[in-house]
C-alpha cells in the first residue's frame, strides 16, 4: 500500500525545514527530502560566518543557526529521507509521485520546492591525489577559524569567499599566502585592499600543481605552485590549504510535461508563485531562494514567511473548513505538553 503524506518537502535548508516545523503545527504528515548528508542547506557552505540579520536571532555563526533551523525543524518529527536526490516529478490521478535517485516513489498530496538554488559541491581541486587529503589538511570550507590558530595557510582562489577566508584569518593564523590563476581578482576592491593593507601576499597568475605529503603520507605539508604564465615552479610549507574554486550547482529535477510549473522568464531557476507560494500548478509550492514573488527577500527570514503561507494554503485546501492561519505558538495547545517539559527543564538548571 502506498505510504501518502500530506505535503512532501523537496530541500532541507533554511525553508524546507520551516516548512516542516509550520507543516507539524498544522498536523500535516510530512516528508522532507534532500540530497545532502545533513540538513541546513546552502549555510553548510558558510558555516564559520556570523550571521547578524535573522530578527530574533543576534550575531551567531551559520553553523550555530544550523543546529537551531534542524531542531525546530525536527519539532512535530516528520520523516526525513537524506542523501536522496528528487529526480522527476509526475502526478497520477489526485497524488503527485515524486521519483528519486535511489529509485524510490513518493506519493504525496501536495509538493513543496525548497531546492534553493538547487545542489551546490565545491569545484574540486583537480590535482593528482588531492581528495585524500580533504580528511586532514585541504579544506573546502571553513568549520571553526579557531582550528587554523599559528598555521601557515595557502589559499586559492580569487572570489569573494576565498578573500574572505583570507581576510577572516588574519590575527588568528600564522602566515596567509592568496594564489589566484586569473591576472585579475574578482572579489570586492574594499577587501582586496584590507588584505594588502594587513600584509597578506596575493600572488597572481599562480596555479597549485602538486601536493607533496608529510611522511605518514596523511596530510600535505608542501605544495608546488606555478605561475602559468612563466611555467616557473616553486614550493611552500604548509599546514592547511583551502581551496575556493567556486561551485557546481545541479538543479536539474524535472516534472511531466503538463505539471510543469513557470518559471521566470529572465532567471529561469526562479519558479514563479503566487503570494502564497503556489506556483503556476495546483498542489505545487516554492518557498524560500526558489521561489520568486513581488517583494521576495532573498535572505533566510524571508523562508520563514514564505513557509507559513505555503502551509497555511495547502492546510485549507486539504481541509477546507480549517482556519486559515494557525494559532500564535504562544497559546497554541499543539505546544502544552512541550511547554511543560521546558518549564521543569528550566527549573532543574536554576
Ligand atoms: C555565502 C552566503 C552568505 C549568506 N549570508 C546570509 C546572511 O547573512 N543572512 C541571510 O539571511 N541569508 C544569507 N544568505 C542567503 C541564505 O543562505 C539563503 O537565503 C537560504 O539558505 C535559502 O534557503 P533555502 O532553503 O531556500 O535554500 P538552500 O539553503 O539552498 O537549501 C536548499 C536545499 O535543497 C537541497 N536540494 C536541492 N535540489 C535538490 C534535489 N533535487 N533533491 C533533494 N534535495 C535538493 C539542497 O541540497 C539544499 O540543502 C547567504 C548565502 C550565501 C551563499
Amino acid at each position: 500500500m502506498k505510504d501518502v503524506y500530506d505535503i512532501t518537502i523537496i530541500g532541507g535548508g533554511p525553508a524546507g525545514l520551516y516548512s516542516a516545523f509550520y507543516g507539524g503545527l498544522r498536523e500535516l504528515k510530512t516528508k522532507i527530502i534532500e540530497y545532502r548528508s545533513e540538513l541546513g542547506g546552502k549555510l553548510h557552505i558558510y558555516p564559520e560566518k556570523i550571521i547578524w540579520d535573522i530578527g530574533g536571532v543576534p550575531a551567531t555563526p551559520a553553523q550555530n543557526v544550523i543546529q537551531n533551523l534542524v531542531q525546530q525543524g525536527l519539532t512535530f518529527n516528520p520523516t526525513v529521507h537524506l542523501n536522496t536526490k528528487v529526480d522527476f516529478i509526475s502526478k497520477d490521478r489526485e497524488l503527485f509521485v515524486i521519483e528519486t535517485n535511489d529509485g524510490k516513489k513518493h506519493y504525496s498530496k501536495k509538493v513543496i520546492l525548497a531546492a534553493g538554488g538547487g545542489i551546490i559541491n565545491p569545484i574540486k581541486l583537480h590535482v593528482e591525489g588531492a581528495e585524500k587529503y580533504e580528511i586532514s589538511n585541504l579544506h573546502y570550507t571553513i568549520r571553526g577559524i579557531q582550528s587554523f590558530q599559528d598555521k601557515s595557510i595557502l589559499i586559492s582562489g580569487g572570489g569573494n569567499s576565498a578573500i574572505d577566508w583570507a581576510k577572516d584569518l588574519i590575527g588568528v593564523a600564522k602566515n596567509i599566502i592568496v594564489i589566484y590563476r586569473g591576472d585579475k581578482l574578482s572579489a570586492h576592491e574594499a577587501q582586496i585592499s584590507y588584505l594588502q593593507e594587513n600584509g597578506v601576499p596575493i600572488i597572481m597568475n599562480t596555479q597549485i600543481q602538486s601536493l607533496i605529503a608529510n611522511e605518514e603520507k596523511t596530510k600535505i605539508k608542501e605544495v608546488i605552485l606555478k605561475n602559468i604564465e612563466t611555467n616557473k615552479l616553486t614550493s611552500i610549507v604548509v599546514d592547511d590549504v583551502l581551496v575556493n574554486h567556486g561551485y557546481d550547482r545541479d538543479r536539474s529535477f524535472t516534472f511531466e510535461t503538463d505539471i510543469t510549473p513557470e518559471q521566470d522568464e529572465q532567471y529561469n531557476y526562479y519558479y514563479v508563485t503566487n503570494s502564497k507560494g503556489l506556483t503556476t500548478v495546483d498542489g505545487i509550492y516554492a518557498v524560500g531562494d526558489i521561489s520568486k514573488h513581488d517583494n521576495k527577500v532573498y535572505l533566510i527570514s524571508g523562508t520563514f514567511q514564505d513557509a507559513i503561507n505555503a502551509i497555511n494554503d495547502i492546510k485549507v485546501s486539504l481541509e477546507p473548513t480549517a482556519d486559515q492561519y494557525a494559532k500564535v505558538s504562544s497559546h497554541n495547545e499543539a505546544f502544552e505538553k512541550r511547554n511543560r517539559e521546558f518549564i521543569i527543564k528550566q527549573l532543574i538548571n536554576q
